[in-house]
């Protein structure tokens, strides 16, 4: 079955591959790359200045961002649907966002949806939801879940302006946050979302407390909050995936991962996706997740969006 975990993994060998096809690159000549030039290429998208503050507002040690990325049939729609089965396991999702959105109600937190914008157009139903507590954010998940990899610059501006003027029609807002579809970052994604005047962004890995990306060792201005595998449902929740693990097996990992944000005082950011945390067994998991946290002082939920804010206005003073 190829699931979110699968499909981001595919096309994380495909830019490999695709990036090094084209460049003609093989050990052979990889041996030669200079410092300066591997320095050249891994500067494309860098990491900036820290933007972590030295507490949370009220003082709080740890900031904790529950983010969903409601991708629902998108991960199938976009190389075609074929498959009914497959669309009808990811139409699940639906059934999961009434149970998450019931479990965040519950206890008084906020959470970031990541959308898809034809997710969203399909189903507007997922507005007034997500809408109602007036606590969450609806953030940009590309169109149709593509690659922006393999579009032009054009085409990828596009689908996210697309995206944008959808999220404002069904949800009355202009979004201010992007994650790309697969954390997949194409060459122009950075400069893209600046032009969109975009806030933060919510797909890089190089760290775990929020920082300024750079780009070809520039500030940008643009804040991001970084995700991680490891606090991500679709590595270790999808049945028929090798590395599947029980939904409490992950909950020990998730866990081990918080406490160490909140010794280290840092932020402790989570990925889940509607059609696998919101299954019976998992929603279960997710819901002890958040006693345990709730058990420990000085704790910040916040949304994502409220998170890039305050760590931009403590960063200025
Ligand atoms: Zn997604």
């Amino acid at each position: 079955m190829l699931r979110a975990s699968a499909r981001c993994m595919s096309f994380f060998l495909l830019s490999l591959w695709s990036s090094t096809a084209v460049a003609g690159q093989d050990s052979a000549q990889a041996v030669e790359m200079s410092v300066e030039d591997a320095r050249a290429i891994i500067d494309r998208v860098g990491k900036g200045r820290s933007l972590q503050p030295e507490s949370w507002p009220g003082g709080a040690r740890v900031a904790v961002l529950l983010s969903f990325d409601a991708d629902d049939e998108t991960v199938e729609l976009r190389t075609g649907g074929n498959s009914i089965n497959v669309l009808s396991d990811l139409q699940y999702g639906r059934i999961g966002l009434k149970r998450i959105v019931a479990l965040l109600d519950r206890h008084e937190i906020p959470a970031s949806f990541f959308i898809p914008g034809i997710s969203l157009a399909l189903d507007p139903h997922k507005a007034v939801l997500i809408n109602q507590s007036g606590r969450h954010e609806i953030a940009v998940h590309g169109w149709i879940h593509e690659n922006p990899a393999s579009l032009s610059r054009a085409q990828e501006k596009a689908a996210l302006q697309r995206s944008i003027r959808t999220i404002e029609e069904l949800a009355g807002y202009t979004p201010v946050g992007y994650r790309a579809p697969s954390w997949n970052f194409s060459e122009h994604t950075v400069d893209i979302l600046r032009e969109l005047n975009l806030l933060y962004d919510s797909s890089l890995m190089s760290d775990d407390s929020p920082f300024e990306i750079l780009r070809n060792g520039e500030a940008t201005g643009l804040i991001e909050l970084p995700v991680s595998w490891v606090p991500d449902d679709a590595s270790y929740l999808l049945p028929r995936n090798a590395g599947a693990i029980s939904p409490r097996d992950w909950l020990t990992i998730l866990k081990d991962d918080f406490d160490v944000a909140y010794r280290e005082g840092t932020m402790f950011l989570l990925t889940m996706h509607p059609d696998i945390i919101g299954r019976r067994s998992a929603i279960v998991v997710l819901e002890e997740l958040i006693d345990y946290i709730k058990s420990k002082p000085d704790v910040w939920f916040a949304s994502h969006r409220e998170t890039a804010e305050y760590a931009l206005q403590q960063s200025a003073d």
